[in-house]
């Protein structure tokens, strides 16, 4: 497999796992952030990666969007949502007519913001399982098993996507190209929408949440009305899928703080928008009625305003 040039645009923990893990399988990987303490970190001491296959300390080029001369073969975007848009805009210099860009950010609407950067046929989206953990600046974690699925923003794939497929699964990310990718990514819309605000608004983790009979009967409510909006857009969703994976992390993941929950107790904005905002406005263009995902989108943005 021959090398690919990638930069990765946002650089914390997801930005972090798939740089090292891509950098370690041998492609040329540069890391992307506007964090000074984490270009610091993994300048003076390299990145320290933790996973399932052990701990190991890589040498991988950090440096500010703006600072980065090398036009990438893939540029992958993990900002959180709400700074996409900014990040963006300072790598327009990198963006040259052959380079590709894939957003496996959650949430809705990352392909409309890529596509006011490049050409819509070299544009990917999708929406990945895996777990990742910035534990400090320079130090990524993460562990467990995942999937990651993607396909071109036109619903198809080319020799450029099938050879990043190929290259994540030999870094030990399993992915697919998967034409019902956007399917699975309106699934994690509802599991997201549900979870991370629900337990946001009340400030428990997500097995507080599933010990409350009413925090589990919520939370399926809450990824029904997604759903129905998924359906109404055409897509072939599965409620009983979206269900089982929420009673797996209300029954599994007891400690987790899912990151809207992080972010508010940390005081920063949440990605809120991208998720029941987005979907409240899709909600609206179909005349469907979502009155739970609307509640829980304006809980939140009160509670981004008190913080
Ligand atoms: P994160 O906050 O750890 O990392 C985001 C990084 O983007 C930060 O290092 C930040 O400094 C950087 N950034 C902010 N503005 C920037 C700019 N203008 N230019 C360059 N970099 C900038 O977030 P994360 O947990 O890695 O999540 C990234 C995306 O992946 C989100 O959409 C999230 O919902 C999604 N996601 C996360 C997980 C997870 O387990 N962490 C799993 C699946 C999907």
């Amino acid at each position: 497999m021959s090398a690919i040039r990638i930069s990765i645009l946002g650089a914390g923990a997801m930005g972090s796992l798939f740089g090292g893990l891509l950098a370690e399988a041998g492609h040329a990987v540069e890391l992307l952030d506007v964090s000074e303490a984490q270009i610091a970190a993994v300048r003076e001491r390299g990145l320290l990666l933790r996973n399932d296959a052990g701990e190991r300390r890589l040498a991988i080029p950090i440096m500010r969007p703006d600072e980065a001369t090398t036009s990438p073969e893939w540029l992958i975007v993990f900002t959180k949502a709400m700074h996409t848009q900014a990040a963006l805009e300072s790598v327009r210099h990198l963006i040259g007519p052959q380079m590709r860009v894939l957003s496996l950010q959650n949430g809705l609407g990352n392909a409309e913001k890529l596509a006011a950067f490049a050409d819509p046929s070299r544009i990917a989206i999708g929406m990945t399982t895996v777990p990742a953990d910035l534990v400090a600046p320079g130090e990524v974690s993460s562990h467990g098993e995942s999937k990651t699925r993607m396909v071109m923003a036109n619903g198809g794939s080319d020799g450029a996507l099938e050879a990043l497929a190929a290259a994540l699964n030999a870094a030990g990310l399993p992915c697919e190209v998967d034409p019902d990718a956007v399917v699975a990514i309106w699934e994690k819309v509802a599991f997201n929408s549900a979870l991370n605000s629900l337990c946001a608004v009340t400030q428990r983790t997500v097995g507080a949440l599933g010990s409350a009979a009413e925090g589990r009967q919520l939370a399926h409510a809450v990824a029904d009305e997604v759903l129905a909006v998924a359906q109404a857009e055409g897509l072939a969703v599965s409620l009983e899928r979206a269900h089982a994976t929420i009673n797996h992390a209300l029954d599994h993941h007891g400690g987790h703080k899912p990151s809207m929950l992080q972010d508010l107790l940390a005081k920063r904005q949440t990605e809120i928008e991208t998720l029941n905002g987005a979907v409240v406005r899709a909600a609206g263009t179909h005349g469907i009625a979502v009155p739970r995902t609307a509640t829980l989108y304006a809980l939140v943005k009160m509670a981004e305003q008190a913080a």
